[in-house]
């Protein structure tokens, strides 16, 4: 059996108990509707040859129950597949972004064969919202629908045999075709259809989210019209698609349509000889004819279900594909306990993105004891931010070894590693909430005298309270009501919230002007009394306070020392510092 069908039904399998009541509340409602038409047959039959109203009773009952019963089963059965099915999709999505999780984010950037593979976020808003929705179809209309077919088929097998095997024969030869011919053909030809649909669709919205993420820019690159045109290409692919897809199902309506009939016509043919011989009560003519039609209404969804098969496999190998990659990085199964003392150590470290590409840091040493400084210097690509993301270990490295208290990196629960460090990047994401709810991230139970005193030292506290809300404020999406240096407070903040011993400051001022810039660092200054600093900076601003700085070309430390060795050296480091300075004496 197909791999995905296969996973797709063992997710099912807690809800199965459910599943098999829907099936059988589901033959109840068929079955009733069946009953119905089959007394009324009978009951109008026997009605023209004037028996007394006691002999009909039994009939006129009958019509009555199974009109009744039949509504009521078929409500019984949608609330419990309906019921049974979200509950599974709910779990489905919580399954979904816990597999996704780990997966941060080594693996969502990764790049294949040179071009870039990342999972985009509309990509994977897709799967995780659309993609496990399309699931619904399979379990709602691909599960149960079989199993009442098979019900019905084999029950009306043994009610028209009893009138004569050839109506038996007649019966399931007519209901095996339209059960598995239509529905079968109705699959073949649309399985490609639905495959694509589901991909097209994915395509075209993580282009609009990613159209309207960079709005601004495709405008003031004029690229606007060239984007509206490229989705108009795939919104019209879409919709030939979709054509296609109701052609399909147009078609296999039309079939079972005309394959009921015919089955019901069959019946009469073959059955008015019979009661011309004697061999058959009249009376059973119209049961015959209309019990015939009535059970068809067993294998009416399966082509549909089959139709909808293709796509459920296609949306459900799209979640399978997210679910099974593997983590960059395993959490080992003895995890080394926090130590106490949280010396970092470098030794030989060289690392590349992938075995095809170019190592990005080649041999790098150092050694930082706790709670002093290192500072990290060079151009733009040198491989400073990739050396702060090892230490976080967001990636594995090749050769070498990082150490933190005596035990390599991969030693540590992940987690524990996170809670050692607070890192500040260049760019702060914040939740689209409260600024109270963005800082309580760093540490969630922390108290409003802790909060206020972390955004004090962070110098966040007085622009807080000049807001209308104060910490209530809104931060709106991304956090693009703050300015850039007022993020980077939060950010900072939280590293005072989070109150952990390292820290790891990736260029945290280079998007803000001088004055932000000033007040950022002074927050900094104090952040990083006390603690082990490592920062990556392309400012050279009190560069005084390291204990050590690495100036790092091309993946490689090409000088060290302290600020004064550095400057007496005159080499990279002294260049750099000479063209800042230059620059600083022109702006003023
Ligand atoms: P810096 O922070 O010093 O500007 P980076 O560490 O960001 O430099 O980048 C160093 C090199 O690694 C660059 O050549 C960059 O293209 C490459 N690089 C960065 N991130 C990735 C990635 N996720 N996959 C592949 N290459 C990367
Ligand atoms: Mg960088």
């Amino acid at each position: 059996m197909n791999t995905t069908l296969r996973r797709l039904l063992q997710l099912a399998w807690p809800i199965r108990n459910w599943m098999l009541l829907a099936a059988l509340l589901g033959s109840c409602t068929v079955l009733s509707g069946i009953g119905l038409l089959t007394t009324s047959a009978y009951l109008i039959s026997a009605a023209a040859l004037h028996p007394s109203v006691a002999a009909l009773n039994v009939a006129i009952v009958g019509v009555r129950f199974f009109g009744i019963a039949r509504g009521t089963f078929r409500y019984l059965e949608r609330l419990v597949s309906h019921r049974a099915t979200f509950r599974l999709l709910a779990r489905l999505r919580v399954w979904f972004y816990s597999a996704l999780e780990p997966l941060m984010p080594a693996r969502l950037l990764e790049q294949k064969d040179g071009q870039q593979q990342e999972l985009r976020s509309g990509d994977l808003l897709r799967r995780a919202v659309s993609d496990i929705d399309t699931l619904q179809n399979f379990y709602i209309r691909v599960l149960a629908p079989p199993l009442v077919a098979l019900i019905i088929g084999i029950l009306m097998w043994i009610f028209f045999g009893f009138f004569g095997v050839v109506f038996g024969l007649i019966f399931i030869a007519f209901y095996i075709i339209s059960g598995i011919g239509v529905p079968w053909l109705a699959h073949l030809l649309g399985r490609r259809v639905s495959r694509e649909m589901i991909s097209t669709q994915a395509e075209l919205e993580s282009h609009l989210v990613d159209s309207v993420q960079g709005i601004a820019d495709l405008v003031a690159f004029g690229q606007e019209e060239r984007q509206a045109r490229y989705i108009q290409t795939l919104n019209k692919k879409m919709q030939k698609l979709q054509m296609t897809s109701a052609y399909v199902s147009g078609m296999q309506g039309t079939f079972t349509n005309l394959l009921m009939n015919l089955t019901a016509w069959t019946m009469l043919l073959v059955a008015i000889p019979y009661v011309y011989r004697g061999e058959l009560n009249g009376v059973f003519l119209a049961v015959l004819v209309l019990g015939a039609l009535a059970s068809f209404e067993g294998v009416m969804p399966l082509a549909a279900s089959f139709q909808q098969l293709g796509g459920s496999l296609e949306a459900a190998r799209r979640l399978f594909e997210v679910v099974d990659a593997k983590p960059a990085i395993k959490n080992p199964s003895q995890p080394s306990p926090t130590p106490a003392d949280q010396a970092l150590q470098v030794e030989h470290l060289n690392f590349r993105y992938a075995a095809s590409e170019p190592y990005v840091l080649q041999d790098v040493n150092f050694t930082l004891p706790q709670g002093k400084c290192l500072m990290m210097v060079g151009p733009s690509g040198s491989g400073k931010s990739t050396l702060a993301h090892l230490l976080l270990r967001f990636w594995d490295y090749q050769e070498g070894k990082i150490t933190l208290g005596g035990s390599p990196l991969q030693d540590y629960q992940q987690d524990d590693l996170y809670k050692m460090v607070s890192v500040v990047e260049q760019d702060t994401h914040l939740f689209n909430t409260t600024i109270r709810e963005n800082l309580l991230l760093a540490r969630k139970g922390a108290s409003e005298e802790e909060l206020i005193e972390a955004s004090k030292q962070a110098q966040l506290h007085d622009f807080v309270q000049s807001l209308p809300d104060g910490y209530d404020t809104q931060v709106g999406e991304q956090g693009l009501r703050l300015s850039g240096g007022e993020r980077q407070r939060v950010a900072i903040a939280r590293a005072f919230l989070k109150d952990s011993p390292i820290l790891l400051l990736d260029e945290p001022t280079v998007n803000l002007d001088a004055i932000t810039e000033r007040a950022v660092l002074d927050a900094l200054k104090i952040l990083r009394q006390q603690r082990t600093t490592i920062m990556v900076t392309h400012r050279l601003a009190e560069m005084e306070m390291a204990d050590e700085i690495l100036v790092l070309q091309h993946g490689q430390i090409v000088e060290r020392g302290t600020h004064t060795s550095l400057l007496q050296n005159e080499g990279l480091y002294w260049r750099m510092w000479q063209q800042q300075r230059s620059k600083t004496i022109a702006s003023a």
